[in-house]
């Protein structure tokens, strides 16, 4: 666990660039896919890990390049109820971008954007498990204990309640 936190906050401070030059697409419109370590935040409950990975349809229209594919990107978050480490991969699916082609330069510069994309796409509440009871541990445990109990204490208890 330890070692993974280290690795992790290594790779957030690499930043590479995914760069586009447009004279070489193909006519059509071109597929590409890769990585790109583009995400630099170093915050305490929001580690990213390797690169974003991303699949993208690139075409041109008139002055603009079109962009649409799927992005994903891989994060140790804290979980918002029980403060636990956990591993998850953010995505964003169908994302689209336009980006104005300026006169005379053919290299169009994704990273912005597509760092934009994950960082939308991050839980305000993250959570390790939907059905995460939170926190203090050992409540959480006991209720668990309390809900495997048997189901007729459960219906006493109903009883008395009317
Ligand atoms: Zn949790």
């Amino acid at each position: 666990m330890q070692a993974e936190r280290k690795y992790a906050i290594i790779c957030a401070l690499v930043q590479e660039k995914l760069l586009v030059d447009v004279a070489r697409l193909k006519p059509g419109g071109e597929e590409i896919e890769g990585e790109v370590d583009a995400i630099d935040i170093a915050e305490e409950f929001v580690r990213p890990f390797g690169g974003i990975r991303y699949r993208l349809l690139l075409q041109v229209f008139g002055t603009e390049l079109l962009v649409r594919g799927d992005l994903e990107q891989d994060f140790d978050l804290v979980c918002s109820r029980c403060g636990k480490d956990f591993d998850t991969t953010i995505k964003a699916a169908g994302w689209t971008a336009s980006f104005p082609l300026a006169e005379g330069e053919s290299e169009v510069d994704l990273t912005e954007e597509v760092r934009e994309a994950i960082l939308l796409e991050l839980p305000n509440f993250p959570l390790c498990d939907e059905s995460c009871q939170g926190l203090p541990g050992v409540e959480a445990a006991d209720a668990a204990a309390f809900a495997a109990a048997s189901p007729f204490q459960t219906l006493d208890a109903a009883d008395f309640a009317r």
